[in-house]
């Protein structure tokens, strides 16, 4: 705004010296064309040079006088109303001031009526800043006006983007609280079905209560992801710098995922490093990163799935790297698929279920860990994700 202002500041006097200039330029034009025009009056005294080539006295005089008679002064407000000129002004003959070396303004040399070129017909405008000040009102008037619209805007864009932010900040506290509620009777319910698995006097496993804990960790899935999207727009999101052993993480997470994995009949095999792969991070999140990532290996995989989780060491840190045997990502995806609520053309027209969020998250998350996740996909061969991880130190 300021830039504008300074802008349109440096505009308006820039147009005030132009307008000046023009004015200036006007009146001498007016002024040389009164001057020639009375030069082809007979009685004009220019020839009346003597010999030396200079002007006697009364040929001055008389040129004094032809100035101040209403003939010329006819002439000059024709000329000066061609020119568009219709000021109040007064007429003067001056003697040319030998130590100037720039012409006076509004004068015109007389040198058309005498021989000698000491002699200036010069004009005198008294209210020629209220002039220039009416010709600018227009343009200060837009600028002004210009100045406000922009103003205008720029607090009704701002009113809407705090008005939107607060929509937005009111809308992530509801999907956290929704959440919220969601999760507890879901752990009751996970909790009770296990009792009842391990109270039954048959031992033998009811396939209605597997149902109830498969498909209530489905939906303990699909809550923590809308629970993922309200951390994900959290700005100032805080994450713990605990020493972890990616290795057990990723333990962690696919023994959490055991039901899940017998259902699709996958084999998740998880290849240990010679040593521990440390790191500092946080304990949840990561978790979450490594079960995004496997169950989107289950999904995406139209026959039996096969996830390879392996570690390696690079030289500022450790590379965990999560191998699948699926369907595999199309090139022209890979730079969409970390976005947030992007799902592939192909994954949204299959059963597979899900909000476009696993990814953002897991990018999110890495991200924060001042760390980097690298893709590789061949189509219907397997995808393989490499998170790098930085030193401990
Ligand atoms: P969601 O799985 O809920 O659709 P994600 O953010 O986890 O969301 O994944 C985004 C998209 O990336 C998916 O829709 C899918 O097309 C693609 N994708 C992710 N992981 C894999 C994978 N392992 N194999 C094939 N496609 C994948």
């Amino acid at each position: 705004m300021l830039l504008l202002i300074g802008f349109q500041l440096h505009w308006i006097k820039n147009s005030k010296l132009l307008i000046e200039e023009q004015f200036t330029n006007r009146v001498s034009m007016a002024l040389c064309t009164a001057v020639e025009k009375m030069s082809t009056e007979p009685g004009c005294c220019a020839a009346k040079a003597g010999a030396d080539g200079t002007d006697s006295p009364s040929c001055t005089n008389q040129v004094r006088k032809m100035m101040k008679d209403s003939a010329f002064d006819r002439v000059l407000r024709s000329s000066l109303a061609f020119y568009q000129i219709d000021l109040p002004y007064e007429v003067n003959v001056t003697t040319k001031d030998t130590t100037l070396t720039e012409i006076p303004p509004y004068s015109c040399s007389l040198t058309p009526l005498l021989a000698q070129d000491d002699h200036w017909l010069q004009l005198i405008f008294q209210g020629k800043q209220d002039y220039f000040n009416l010709k600018m009102q227009y343009m200060s008037g837009a600028s002004v006006l210009i100045l406000f619209s922009i103003c205008a805007l720029f607090v009704f864009a701002a009113y809407y983007l705090i008005k939107q932010q607060k929509i937005s900040e009111e809308n992530r506290q509801f999907f956290n609280h929704m959440t919220h509620e969601f999760s507890t009777p879901l752990t009751n319910i996970q909790l009770a079905t296990k009792m009842m698995q391990r109270k039954s006097t048959s031992g033998v496993r009811s396939p209605y209560l597997d149902i109830i804990e498969t498909q209530s960790n489905q939906l303990r899935y699909q809550v923590e992801n809308v629970l993922h999207l309200a951390t994900m727009e959290k700005e100032n999101l805080k994450i713990n710098k605990d020493l972890l052993d990616l290795n057990e993480l990723a333990r962690e997470a696919v023994d959490s995922m055991q039901l899940q994995i017998e259902e699709k009949k996958a084999s998740v095999y998880i290849h240990p490093a010679e040593q521990p792969c440390q790191i500092r991070g946080d304990k949840f999140h990561l978790r979450n990163v490594f079960r995004n990532l496997i169950d989107n290996a289950l999904k995406y995989c139209s026959h039996s799935p096969k996830v390879e989780i392996d570690f390696y060491p690079f030289d500022q840190g450790w590379c965990a790297q999560v191998k699948d045997n699926g369907i595999g990502i199309p090139s022209s995806e890979k730079d969409k698929i970390f976005n947030r609520f992007y799902r592939s053309p192909s994954s949204q027209e299959t059963t597979t279920r899900g909000f476009g969020i696993g990814l953002a998250y897991v990018k999110r998350i890495i991200d924060l860990h001042q760390g980097d996740i690298r893709l590789g996909s061949a189509l219907n061969t397997g995808t393989c994700f490499e998170m790098y991880f930085p030193n401990t130190k």
